[in-house]
């Protein structure tokens, strides 16, 4: 369902990034381990069609992402793609119902307030919904966040640092919640962390490792000849 090969990506006035290959199906889970600075945010990015790699390719669901238009790569990530920042990312004014409907506007989907309730009340916070996201914990912020981003029914659900401004339990319970919404509705799961929490959770895991690979050795006189 999703592949990612020989990915580099060279940041203007920045570090190359070499990715490791990934392969993931629908229903399963991945965890992605790196220290800060590593690539974490950099893999999630090209995975959600944010940033396009310099060289290799991404093929999800048989299209090869690198190659879409700008307004196909939209329509994919809007109907496909759910997205967990890592410091929740909602619209403080609006109420936790209206910030969930609103993905399925951005996505050119039906609203469906349903869904909203049903993802809310797994997520135990049905009682929250007509409350400001203003007016919620960080931990409920975060639900929120996950349940937003699972309301178009994505194949692919991207979470980067998910549990890290929470505490232990709130980190369990977040990371449980995201593998049995994702598993119940077959979508595949990719969590990014520097977080030893989550390790017990998932066991297909893959590491980056920094910096230190062929890609950040090459000369810059080399790095122009290639581009
Ligand atoms: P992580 O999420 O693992 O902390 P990132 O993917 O954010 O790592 O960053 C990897 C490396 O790329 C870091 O050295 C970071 O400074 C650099 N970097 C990230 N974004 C940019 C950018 N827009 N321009 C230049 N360098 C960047
Ligand atoms: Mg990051």
């Amino acid at each position: 369902m999703l592949s990612l090969t020989s990915v580099i990506h060279y940041y203007t006035n920045g570090p190359a990034i070499s990715l490791p290959d990934i392969r993931l199906e629908r229903g399963e889970q991945l965890l992605v381990l790196g220290p800060s600075g590593s690539g974490k945010t950099t893999l999630l990015h090209i995975l959600a069609g944010i940033l396009k790699p310099t060289y290799g390719e991404y093929v999800l669901d048989g299209n090869v992402v690198n190659t879409l238009t700008q307004a196909q790569l939209d329509a994919l990530r809007g109907q496909q793609i759910g997205m967990v920042f890592q410091r929740p990312h909602l619209i403080d004014v609006l109420s936790v119902e209206e910030n969930l409907i609103l993905a399925n506007y951005m996505a050119g989907n039906d609203q469906v307030i349903q869904r909203a309730k049903e993802l809310l009340d797994r997520l135990e916070i049905l009682d929250k919904r007509r409350a400001r996201v203003s007016e919620l914990s960080e931990g409920q912020k975060q639900r929120v966040s996950i349940a937003r981003a699972l309301m178009n029914e994505p194949m692919l659900l991207l979470a980067d640092e998910p549990t890290s401004a929470l505490d232990d339990k709130r980190a369990d319970i977040v990371t449980e919640l995201l593998i049995s919404l994702t598993k119940e509705q077959k979508s595949a799961l990719l969590i990014t962390t520097h977080d030893q929490r989550i390790r017990s959770r998932i066991t297909n895991v893959v590491e980056l490792n920094g910096l230190a690979n062929t890609a950040a050795s090459l000369t810059q006189e080399q790095k122009e000849t290639e581009k």
